[in-house]
């Protein structure tokens, strides 16, 4: 029996290992621990992989939201649209800061932040909406910018899951995903696309005020050494991190690459089965495969599935078993159907760089095998 992690991130590690070991020891080098020169290379090198003007490190994926909606400044008590299905961070962010979350459904195929359904939900007090890229996929950010303008919102693309994937415009235009709305963060979370050695995230925009007052807020609100302009956050990207992120920065599209022939793998081996329905592909988006995410028919099924494979040591996830409204710490009295049958049926896959065919092919008969014995 093989034994099958979620991610491998070690596998990444060694590939990459002499060159980063280098890079690490020269940091100690140099010991420029906070702000050396590798946070402003990355800096410099990850605006230009992305297409944005300008980009800001910072300590998470969370703060670069929380960061984001500073720099926006918002007013304390706004509405801000963001999806029910996903991560937490938008929502905890908004909490923290004193702004009401308003949860959007989302596309039961794609898992996609609902347009129609946002739009749907703008109040006099809505003052932006937060599209969350989920699993690797790009929101329709045609039709969100166009409501955003017609309704004076900002938008800030969560890209922590998308970072190198792509969008088309329908005109034909094709820009990096996190380069459309009027700001976008992402995280460097150890598991994700791009995943440093430790936390670390980014503030991505073309808006020169808006870069300005996210370098400042990050930085304790100092617009120049010991002047506190405004009250920040000490919230920095160790130079440690840069240093290992520059590397991977190169690789990120050859990295796309490898989660994408994983999913061409899944998506060959596994259409034919009744039981499980594939993850759809969002209309103008690329997709970077964060994660694989089928759906089972029931939450029964589903525990089955899991159970299956966890027998035969692989391991699966459940992003996300419940909608934020229902979380203790952010609950509202609303129900979202298909929210709420997503949390129930929906479970991921395996996904890595370095994931070779044996594993694959173990991995897709053991779930064939499981389903060509209850169907005989
Ligand atoms: C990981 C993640 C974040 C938060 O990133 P951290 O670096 O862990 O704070 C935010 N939003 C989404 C969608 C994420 O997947």
């Amino acid at each position: 029996m093989k034994t099958v992690g979620m991610i491998d991130i070690r596998a990444q590690y060694l590939r990459l290992k002499e060159e980063i070991d280098r890079a690490v020891l020269n940091v100690f080098d140099s010991a420029e621990f906070i702000n050396g020169n590798e946070v402003k290379l990355f800096e410099k090198e990850l605006a230009e992989y992305n297409g944005s003007s300008h980009a800001i490190a910072c300590a998470n994926g969370t703060d670069a939201l929380q960061i984001a909606l500073m720099a926006l400044d918002i007013p304390p008590g706004s509405e801000i649209i963001t999806p029910a299905f996903s991560y937490a961070s938008a929502t905890e962010v908004c909490h923290l800061m004193g702004w009401k979350p308003v949860f959007c459904e989302v596309n039961p195929d794609t898992f996609l932040m609902d347009e129609n359904h946002a739009e749907s939900l703008i109040t006099p007090q809505t003052k932006a909406i937060i599209p969350v890229h989920l699993f690797g996929q790009v929101c329709d950010m045609h039709s969100i910018m166009e409501m955003a303008a017609r309704h004076n919102l900002f938008v800030i693309e969560d890209n922590a899951q998308a970072i190198g994937s792509n969008y088309t415009f329908p005109n034909g235009r094709k820009v990096k995903s996190g380069a459309v709305g009027h700001i976008s963060t992402t995280s460097f979370f150890p598991t994700k696309n791009l995943g440093c050695f430790g936390d670390g995230g980014a503030v991505l925009t073309n808006d020169e005020n808006l870069a300005r007052n996210a370098r400042m807020i990050a930085n304790h609100g100092q617009h120049s050494k010991y002047i506190h302009h405004i009250t920040g956050m000490n919230s920095r990207l160790d130079t440690v991190q840069a240093a290992i992120l520059r590397i991977k920065l190169r690789h990120l599209d050859e990295f796309a690459r490898a989660r994408q022939l994983v999913a061409m793998h899944y998506q060959n081996d596994l259409g034919n089965i009744g039981e499980i329905q594939l993850p759809a592909k969002a209309p103008g988006s690329g997709h970077v495969y964060n994660q694989f995410t089928i759906k089972l028919k029931n939450a029964e099924q589903r525990s089955e599935f899991q159970a299956h494979l966890k027998e035969n040591g692989i391991s699966t996830a459940i992003y996300y078993p419940m909608p934020l409204y229902k979380q203790v710490a952010y609950h509202n009295d609303i129900h979202l159907e298909t929210t709420e049958q997503l949390c129930e049926t929906v479970v991921s896959l395996p996904v890595g760089t370095e994931m070779d065919t044996d594993t694959l092919k173990y991995i897709t008969d053991n779930i064939k095998n499981k389903y060509s014995r209850t169907n005989s």
